[in-house]
């Protein structure tokens, strides 16, 4: 159920039943020449539309952050990077928010790789006002079975553009799709950074993807994201 649509007794009756809320978080980044600024909430947009589909009546979608954390990036047209700090605060309150309405389970359901070190102390911080939270990368959680499709991954690269391909073909211009493979040679950061390793604002391969296996990929990982949500649901949280 999402809580834009509630007036506010829906959301107190709700509230009763309830105390789990999903917090989608996304980018406004540039993703190569080929693929929307939005991607990175587009994608999660769409997959929890699945879920909402699926497990609506027993989970709580909360409006989406459509901004994040892109050091990277910053240097590309149409990316919009908030200071970690700034972003990371952001959230938390969002968190603190929900929980001041009896929401006592968090789903940070990401669509963003540069937000993942900012969240992971906004879990910790959450935590420590008494809520579970649990963050969902649906690109990194679930490698394994979008691997299984794709050949390779990649900002905008192979997985990032089929999984847009499969919402709407015409939010991508496959005429522009590239390729870049280049990376540092560890974690590194250093002023040229962006320039060299995400060269045309991507990396992987982005030529060989497909809306079969963009639908491919929800098909696989939606299931998968249930169990676990189910799971962090009921209080099983230890394997
Ligand atoms: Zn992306």
């Amino acid at each position: 159920m999402y809580i834009a649509d509630m007036n506010m007794d829906e959301f107190a009756k709700c509230l009763k039943r309830l105390d789990t809320a999903i917090i989608p978080i996304g980018m406004t980044e540039a993703h190569g020449h080929h693929c929307p600024l939005g991607t990175d909430m587009i994608i999660p947009r769409h997959i929890l539309r699945l879920i909402n589909e699926r497990i609506g009546h027993k989970v709580l979608i909360a409006p989406e952050i459509p901004y994040g954390h892109s050091w990277t990036l910053g240097i590309y047209p149409g990316t919009i990077d908030i200071p970690a700090e700034v972003f990371g605060e952001y959230v938390y309150h969002v968190g603190k928010g929900l929980a001041k309405w009896g929401v006592r389970k968090v789903i940070l359901f990401n669509g963003h790789g540069g937000n993942i070190p900012t969240l992971s102390i906004v879990m910790e911080r959450l935590a420590d006002i008494g809520l579970a939270t649990i963050l969902i990368n649906w690109w990194k959680d679930y490698a394994e079975e979008i691997r299984s499709i794709c050949e390779g991954q990649g900002h905008a690269g192979e997985d990032e553009t089929s999984a847009v391909l499969a919402i709407d073909s015409k939010l991508v211009d496959m005429s522009r799709a590239r390729t870049n493979w280049q990376r540092a040679i560890g974690d590194m950061r250093y002023p040229a950074m962006g320039k060299d390793t995400m060269t045309h604002a991507m990396t992987g391969d982005a030529t060989r993807a497909s809306g079969d296996k963009g639908h491919t990929i929800y098909r696989l990982i939606t299931p998968k994201i249930i169990e676990l949500i189910d799971k962090f649901q009921a209080g099983d949280w230890i394997i």
